[in-house]
């Protein structure tokens, strides 16, 4: 790409906002327009089911950059715009107000929504999701005026970090989960255990295998009937049911699309001239295999953004980064790095009883991905076995006297 061509960004979250700025820093001068359909500049979502909805932080602390950054590195940031189709033919962007913008490199990076759930009394009034920052404001506003019995559909990440929130905020909380253990879909069995515990401790209630099939109410949520036979009365229903990449724009245009925008290392589509990268992409992992992933992470957001700029700019390719995430709950930080695909040996670090060990996942001896509770040093001595992909002792592994980065064989 030359330094004259002019690339649109659409979806200003944290995929786009990152790649506006690393253009700009990686020397691309030509016009930048980074568009997004919320009223903000781009902002950290992570926070939101954390410190923002207890109302321990403003949005401004949440901001990627100043909004005065955009204007000074004359980066066109137009905020509250939506996008409503591709016309790839002419090279243009077109909005729903009906401006067309013309690219010579399109990156789309819309992210994804909630999954709405299929079920009667899903639109009633106090059933709530949380993605945005509007989402969380409204959120903590309905904690403060109802307080009462809040019932959160889903056991993942989100949903657990919204009862840590919802219970410290004074409301009493059920979490039903449809698998018959917690973050079933995302962390090893001794991690789901651990949470399910800390939560209970502090009041946290379970429904484990179990379904919600219908909300009840006349304007506002009052019951919610489970696949148990249970009806639990509530104030509140979160639905953290994981979520749906925002795809259609792509499709329509004829871009391939398989959950997820389906792209190449360097986040290019099956248009050489359209990229896609964050949430709303499906990219090949190269520690991996080069499986193909739709990774909801902002590590991978960043990673994603800093692979598409070096390309579009035509300069050397960034290392592939071993990917990783992370989940504050109560006075709990995991990290976790790695995936952990086709796992089949597991081995815990450290006593789970003491609220600080790791749990390490394998494959034939060598480590795919780690758990690490309270224990940032075994994060970063895991992330370098990760990338090592060499075969382990599982016995050096477990020794709390030898650092986790210590357990890579000594090559001769
Ligand atoms: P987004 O940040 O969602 O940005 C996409 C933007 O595009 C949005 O603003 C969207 O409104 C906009 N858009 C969509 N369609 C259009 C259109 N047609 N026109 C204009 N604009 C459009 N990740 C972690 O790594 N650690 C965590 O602890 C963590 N916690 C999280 C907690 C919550 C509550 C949430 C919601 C997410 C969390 N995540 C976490 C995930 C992380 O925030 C996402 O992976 C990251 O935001 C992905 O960035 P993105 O730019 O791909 O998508």
């Amino acid at each position: 790409m030359n330094n004259s061509a002019r690339v649109i960004i659409l979806g200003a979250g944290h995929a786009g906002g990152t790649l506006a700025s690393v253009l700009r820093e990686r020397g691309h001068t030509g016009p930048i327009t980074l568009i997004g359909d919320e009223p903000y500049p781009p902002y950290n979502r992570p926070p939101l089911s954390k410190a923002y909805i207890q109302g321990k932080t403003e949005l401004g602390a949440l901001l990627l950059k100043t909004p005065d950054y955009y204007q000074e590195q004359q980066i066109d940031l137009l905020t509250g715009v939506t996008a409503s189709a591709i016309d790839r033919a002419g090279q243009q962007l077109i909005l729903t107000d009906g401006r067309k913008l013309a690219y010579d490199k399109l990156v789309i990076a819309t992210g994804a929504r909630p999954r709405e759930l299929p079920i009667d009394g899903i639109h009633l009034d106090n059933v709530l999701a949380l993605r945005t920052a509007r989402d969380a404001e409204q959120l903590r506003a309905r904690f403060a005026d109802h307080g009462g019995h809040a019932v959160l559909i889903g056991g993942g990440y989100i949903g657990l970090e919204l009862a840590a929130s919802a219970i410290s905020m004074g409301l009493s909380v059920t979490v039903i989960e449809r698998e018959p253990h917690l973050l079933a879909r995302v962390a090893s069995e001794p991690l789901s255990r651990f949470f399910q515990q800390q939560h209970e401790q502090r009041g946290v209630r379970f429904v484990l295998a179990s379904q919600a099939l219908e909300l009840i109410g006349t304007d506002r949520v009052e019951a919610i009937r489970l696949s148990n036979g249970d009806t639990l009365a509530c104030d509140l229903v979160l639905v953290g049911a994981g979520v749906v990449a925002n795809t259609e724009l792509a499709a329509e245009a004829g871009l391939t699309c398989d959950n997820g925008i389906m792209v190449n290392l360097h986040g290019q589509t099956n248009d050489p001239d359209i990229y896609a990268i964050g949430d709303v992409s499906a990219r090949p992992l190269p520690l991996y295999g080069h499986r193909i992933a739709r990774v909801e992470s902002v590590p991978n957001a960043m990673e994603q953004a800093r692979l598409a700029a070096a390309h579009m700019l035509g300069q050397e390719q960034p290392k592939p980064e071993v990917q990783w995430f992370w989940s504050d709950q109560y006075e709990f930080k995991l990290q976790i790095a790695g995936m952990a695909f086709e796992c089949d040996q597991t081995l815990i670090r450290g006593e789970p009883a003491s609220g600080k060990f790791t749990v390490l996942r394998l494959r034939q001896g060598v480590l795919q991905a780690a758990e690490c509770i309270n224990s940032p040093v075994d994060f970063m001595g895991a992330k370098q076995l990760i990338a090592s992909q060499q075969p382990l002792d599982p016995a050096r592994l477990t020794d709390l006297s030898c650092k986790l980065k210590d357990a890579l064989p000594v090559t001769a």
